[in-house]
């Protein structure tokens, strides 16, 4: 017990440590919009005369500088954030974010997990239930809008992609748009099917963004730089074609070990590859939610 203790304090000193190098660096995307770069999932900033509203907000050990990022980009005060989905980097920071004067709004399922918590299996990962100040305050089922700044910031639901409780944001002045965890602009993207995720989702939601951006839409991503139309189709190709290679083996009766050594990724690990999900967990990930569809 006394071991374990200990095993779970030094495991916390680490990741402190390694929290306070981070920095936290600003990238403008229209009058008053920005992104913001830190560890975790990407930040998604408004802010103007009406106040600041954030979109998500990494961990808790980088919130007061993530706030004065905020600051340093439009001196205005906290009002609201959304959350695009439940994992820990994207709302690790909400209660200080709430003490800062935010109030939290996202889909249903996100506030319903988090009171919850879970014991993922597939990433190793136990999350406790969340505080009752770290929930979200306001909660929706489909979208909502929140007409500040001289934007009609739009979040809206897509069926389970990265998780069941994923939102999109987008503003349409400014002509920016949040994709939270359904984009990875980089690497593969994490499938939480614990959480309810789907690769079919995950396809459908990129295709669904795909149909009301121009070339000239700045896309964050929830993961990696700043990207654009043609970057969201080049993940959404790799994405259908990683879906048909796997499915090809699924449908041959091939089981996980000989899905994973068959390689079904390797036109595309070059350039995807390199990221948390590596090549096999990747294949392992598609293999577990495509054969667990196939069965009566
Ligand atoms: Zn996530």
């Amino acid at each position: 017990m006394a071991a374990a203790l200990l095993g779970g304090a030094v495991a916390v000193v680490v990741a402190q440590n390694e929290m306070s190098q981070v920095e936290i660096k600003t990238e403008k995307l229209s009058d008053h919009v920005w992104v913001l770069h830190g560890a975790g999932g990407n930040i998604g900033l408004c802010s103007g005369d009406d106040g600041a509203l954030l979109v998500d907000d990494q961990y808790a050990p980088l919130s007061a500088r993530i706030l004065a990022a905020v600051k340093q980009a439009n001196d205005q005060p906290l009002h609201w954030e959304v959350n695009t989905h439940w994992h820990g980097d994207h709302v690790g920071g909400n209660e200080n974010m709430v003490a800062a004067g935010a109030t939290l709004i996202a889909h249903d399922r996100v506030r319903q997990r988090m009171v919850e918590g879970q014991n993922n299996k597939f990433f190793s990962r136990k999350v406790e239930p969340a505080p009752a100040r770290a929930l979200p305050l306001i909660t929706f089922n489909d979208s909502t809008t929140l007409h500040v700044n001289g934007e009609d910031v739009t979040a809206f639901h897509v069926a389970p992609a990265h998780t069941d409780g994923d939102v999109i944001v987008w503003f349409p002045r400014s002509n920016v748009v949040h994709m939270g965890d359904t984009f990875f602009s980089a690497t593969y993207p994490i499938i939480d099917l614990e959480s309810g995720g789907s690769i079919n989702g995950l396809i459908a939601a990129s295709e669904r963004v795909l149909k009301r951006i121009g070339d000239d839409t700045r896309v964050i991503p929830g993961h990696g730089p700043t990207s654009d139309k043609a970057g969201l189709q080049r993940y959404h190709d790799m994405l259908v074609g990683v879906r048909a290679a796997v499915v090809k083996l699924v449908k041959q009766g091939k089981t996980l070990d000989q899905t994973v050594a068959a390689k079904p990724t390797a036109a595309w690990d070059e350039t995807w590859g390199k990221g948390f999900m590596k090549p096999d967990l990747f294949t392992k990930l598609i293999w577990t939610e495509l054969s667990a569809a196939r069965k009566p």
